[in-house]
């Protein structure tokens, strides 16, 4: 038996994605590009695949551009509209609590002449709208900010922040990362005021390599990746159709139920609190109110992360320390959220996805009151 509970690191292909993926490689292996039927074919699963991905965002097909994941989606997004919009106005505004695939290539920017803002939650943990807001003016050219925060599940207030800095400076062109937030909360793309989003397909029971950049028409962004002009130019590579067709499988797949998938995790989260509200040595570091259901972080206060995971991993339960793109490195993340270095050095990551069961977060509860008796002793 055992307890994955690592889903913001990655879900389980869900059968629906292997059967595409299966089908893609053994049916239907044409070039989108190619002019004869194989192709036109092939084609066709990508065109499907996108309808998806922009049904479950309530937006337009042509809205969608496929990728190689988040990674890819938030560099091209950063990157292209620097060049684009970059040209006179310097300035970019993003937070302190960003994937690195958005805080590295934010420093590269930084170091080829841009001013980088970026805004720490308060004293609280928390980012207030007007922070974001507030740190934007005339010369700035890009503001970006991630949906939920992949560390604790913290929701940033990208809707408001957003629709304020649309009203007074138009022209500033607006990103969210919306890698940990995609099906796992309702995203209408409009809604969000967002000119772009990045998604991902593993982090919703697709394949690893594959994602999504949502971007509204008037957009005009420049590729990073030059080429045979695939994606209308803008993402250059022939369309991996095995893994584009299984993104778009999930899509159809979870779309219709996530409302009942929020229910769940809502549950699972609130009944792992109750039980964790019970062990001795336990401090919460996401906030019920503030952050999503699919993730919980906290601290069993005086055991070191990676001494608890190994050990849980060694009763078969598969968690986080953190970040898994950290790879154990200590989390500066979690210190912007204004988590103390005790609680940073023993913070582990719980992540629920659509194939979580009460029985996983059973056997959490029972390996943690084991770990605290054998680490302790
Ligand atoms: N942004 C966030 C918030 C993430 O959690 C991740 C995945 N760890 C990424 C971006 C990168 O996504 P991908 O693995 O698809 O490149």
């Amino acid at each position: 038996m055992q307890a994955y509970l690592d889903n913001a690191a990655t879900t389980k292909p869900c059968e629906q994605a292997v059967s595409a993926v299966v089908d893609a490689l053994v049916e239907n292996y044409g070039n989108p590009s190619s002019l004869h039927r194989i192709g036109l074919k092939a084609e066709e699963a990508v065109t499907d695949a996108r309808k998806a991905i922009a049904t479950a965002l309530s937006t337009q097909p042509e809205c969608v551009t496929f990728t190689s994941g988040a990674t890819e989606s938030n560099n091209l997004a950063i990157i292209g509209s620097a060049k684009t919009y970059g040209k006179r106005k310097k300035k970019i505004v993003s937070t302190t609590v960003e994937h690195p695939s958005v805080a590295r290539t934010l420093d590269y920017l930084e170091e080829n002449g841009f001013e980088v803002i970026r805004v720490a939650p308060n004293h609280n943990g928390e980012i207030l709208p007007d922070d974001i807001i507030s740190a934007v003016d005339d010369n700035t050219c890009l503001v970006t900010c991630m949906l939920i925060n992949n560390e604790t599940g913290y929701i940033l207030p990208i809707k408001k922040a957003f629709t304020a800095i649309k009203r007074l400076y138009p022209e500033c062109i607006t990103h969210s990362d919306c890698a940990q937030a995609f099906l796992k909360t309702p995203i209408k793309f409009a809604d969000l005021s967002a000119d772009m989003i990045s998604i991902s397909g593993h982090k919703i029971h697709a394949p690893k390599g594959v994602g999504a950049i949502i971007k509204k028409k008037e957009v005009r962004l420049l590729p990073v990746m030059f080429g045979g002009g695939q994606e209308k130019g803008l993402r250059s590579g022939t369309e991996s159709v095995p893994l584009i067709s299984a993104f778009g499988a999930s899509a159809k797949e979870f779309y219709p139920t996530l409302s009942n998938a929020i229910s769940n995790a809502k549950e699972m989260n609130a009944y792992l609190r109750k039980e964790l509200s019970r062990l001795p040595d336990i401090s919460i570091n996401s906030s019920e109110d503030l952050c999503s259901p699919f993730i919980l972080n906290f601290s069993a206060v005086g055991i070191r992360s990676e001494i608890m995971l190994h050990f849980l991993e060694s009763k078969g339960i598969f968690v986080s320390s953190g970040s898994a793109c950290s790879k154990g490195a200590k989390s500066s993340v979690l210190g912007e959220f204004r988590i103390t270095d005790e609680c940073v050095d023993s913070a582990l990551r719980i992540s629920f996805s659509r194939f979580t069961t009460w029985q996983d977060i059973d056997m959490l509860i029972n390996g943690l009151i084991d770990g605290r008796q054998s680490i302790s002793r």
